[in-house]
């Protein structure tokens, strides 16, 4: 309440612009709960949505929808991950900066996320081959939205292996208005997920995709079952984080916001106990898949178990951050 004074004496003496703003201690209470819920766990996708000043990384950049060129291959030194076995059959196909993952069913791969087109020789298809698996073996890609970090080896993967490409609605239709010369090429559209969602499943496994519209009109995100050591676990998939490029639109906050509470409500129904996501940064899959390979004590928790209140709180801090976001922006 001490706030009260200071608020109504600003609107007096600016008018409408004050009015506009929410009081400070209401963007204040939501960063205050973000970073609650955040902790130790989820520091980095509390600093990007909720810090206003903290440099942006992990975007799409200047490989993003519409970008006139492919980019240079960046030194590998700077971005080069071996692959690992990260569950029973969960791979892990990253680079240092960005993730791709191959789930093993009886029936196939499932590629969750590409990467930039650079990566996918040297992470998808060699990785694949060293872990032991066969890229031959690809029957979807499921792409979280169509930004170049995530999507620029579904065409290829397509056309070498017959694999079908799954992507948002909306978003197939940004990828399709690419130029043939787009950095990895164009894929031809297979699946496309609606807003009411879908559930895939190649043999023994499904994924259940949740539309979650925000940071792209079409983000994907998803449940599905992995196996540690025998034991299944579910899985939590955030498949867009940044909120950077709203600003004053309100809806899309609003939308942004319903979509974090849509996929946790999900989570929470199936009991999701791993979260995910396709940035290291979110959700430490580089330094994690590293700590999977070190001996594990009895009873001693997968390294990529962070319990249903773990997932839980990773959406807390999306929707408390992307509300405090949308009132500083003045988004009505
Ligand atoms: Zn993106």
């Amino acid at each position: 309440m001490k706030y009260t004074g200071a608020v109504a004496l600003l609107a007096v003496m600016s008018g409408t612009t004050a009015l506009a703003q929410a009081p400070p201690s209401e963007i204040d209470a939501h960063i205050a709960a973000a970073r609650s819920a955040a902790g130790q766990d989820y520091r980095a996708t509390f600093v990007n949505l909720c810090l206003p000043s903290a440099p942006r990384g992990g975007g799409p950049g200047p490989a993003g929808p519409g970008a006139p060129a492919p980019p240079p291959t960046p030194d590998r030194a700077n971005w080069y991950a071996a692959p690992f076995k990260v569950f029973d059959n969960l791979y892990w196909l990253g680079t240092r900066q960005h993730s791709s993952w191959a789930l093993q069913t009886s029936a196939g791969i499932i590629i969750i996320d590409t990467n930039f087109a650079w990566a996918t020789e040297p992470e998808i298809i060699e990785g694949l081959t060293k872990l032991g698996l066969n890229p031959r073996d690809i029957k979807y890609v499921v792409i979280s939205h169509a930004h170049g970090d995530h999507d620029q080896g579904a065409a290829e993967l397509q056309k070498r292996y017959g694999a079908q490409v799954v992507m948002g609605a909306p978003d197939w239709e940004s990828t399709l208005a690419r130029p043939a010369t787009a950095a990895g090429g164009v894929p031809k559209r297979d699946v496309s997920v609606g807003p009411d969602g879908t559930k895939l499943t190649l043999g023994d496994t499904t994924i259940q995709i949740v539309a979650t519209p925000g940071h792209t009109p079409g983000t994907l995100s998803y449940v599905f079952p992995v196996k540690d050591q025998g034991r299944t676990v579910m899985v939590a998939y955030s498949g867009g984080t940044l909120t950077g490029a709203f600003g004053t639109d309100g809806a899309r906050w609003d939308e942004y916001i319903a979509s974090q509470r849509r996929i946790a409500r999900v989570a929470a129904e199936v009991e999701a106990s791993v979260m995910l996501s396709n940035h290291s940064e979110y959700d430490g899959a580089y330094t994690k898949a590293r700590l999977v390979a070190a001996p594990r004590q009895p009873g001693e928790n997968h390294p990529f178990i962070v319990g249903t209140e773990g997932v839980q709180r990773y959406f807390t801090v999306m929707t408390e951050c992307a509300m405090a976001a949308k009132l500083r922006a003045g988004a009505k």
